[in-house]
């Protein structure tokens, strides 16, 4: 076993990707007449061993999605501690039992999609003397199987949550994976306008030039930076 190339070549890859992301961001961005750096990226790192977050970090990448609070814990909870710090971003379903160690550990919360959330949230902030920023799912297409709340209980969800006292900053949204995704980004634009909502958490690894397109201001990628998941959800080696 040699020493080194494997992690080398592991770790130009995920360099060389996402230069490769970056530039498509900015070219999506020019082709839709918006400045560059309107769009951040999220990478998420999911499923991904240590050497991966490592690397896409010593390339420079300072924003972080990830979709469980447990899985996040083990992964960011020594390296936030090791400057630059990064922004980390919850991504995933969030459980009203696990709200007090999601806010302790995000610094965005996108996935508030119900009051009962957004009472756990806002108690366990106040307890905590730390509030996270936090966007509302949207499920744009109303599926079943899916979280977010419904386009039509939107407004009321933001109204309630600002009352709450929570930092509402805008809207995330997955369409359903066997549609064209623009009548979804488009939908979250408007729901986000008409309540004076500028973040919108929109586009992944298949969709994300079209999301900025449409107005996306946040990308959260996976797959493009790190390749394909081939076990989705298993826990990492750390
Ligand atoms: C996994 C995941 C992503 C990234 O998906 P890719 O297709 O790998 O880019 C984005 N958003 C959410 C909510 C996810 O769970």
């Amino acid at each position: 076993m040699t020493s080194s190339s494997p992690d080398q070549d592991g770790a130009s890859s995920v360099a060389s990707r996402l230069e490769a992301v970056r530039g498509r961001i900015a070219r999506a961005c020019r082709a839709a007449g918006r400045a560059p750096d309107s769009v951040v990226l999220t990478a998420v790192t999911k499923t991904q061993p240590p050497g991966a977050i490592d690397a896409i970090r010593a390339a420079g990448q300072r924003v972080f999605g990830e979709n469980r609070v447990q899985e996040a814990q083990g992964r960011w909870t020594d390296r936030l501690a090791a400057p630059p710090r990064p922004e980390l971003r919850l991504i995933g379903p969030l459980q009203t039992n696990k709200a007090a160690d999601a806010v302790a550990l995000f610094d965005v919360i996108e996935t508030l999609d119900r009051p009962r959330l957004a009472h756990a949230l806002a108690a366990a902030a106040g307890r905590a003397g730390r509030s996270p920023r936090v966007l509302v799912q949207v499920n744009t297409g109303a599926e079943p199987q899916k979280a977010g709340a419904l386009p039509e209980e939107t407004d009321t969800l933001i109204a309630h949550a600002r009352a709450l006292g929570l930092t509402v900053e805008g809207l995330m949204c997955i369409p359903p994976a066997d549609e064209a995704p623009g009548i979804h980004f488009a939908l979250l634009r408007r729901i986000a306008r008409r309540n004076g909502l500028d973040v919108l958490s929109m586009g992944m690894s298949g969709d994300y030039e079209t999301a900025i397109r449409f107005g996306a201001t946040h990308v959260r990628i996976g797959s493009a930076l790190f390749g394909e998941r081939n076990t989705p959800q298993t826990p990492s080696m750390d």
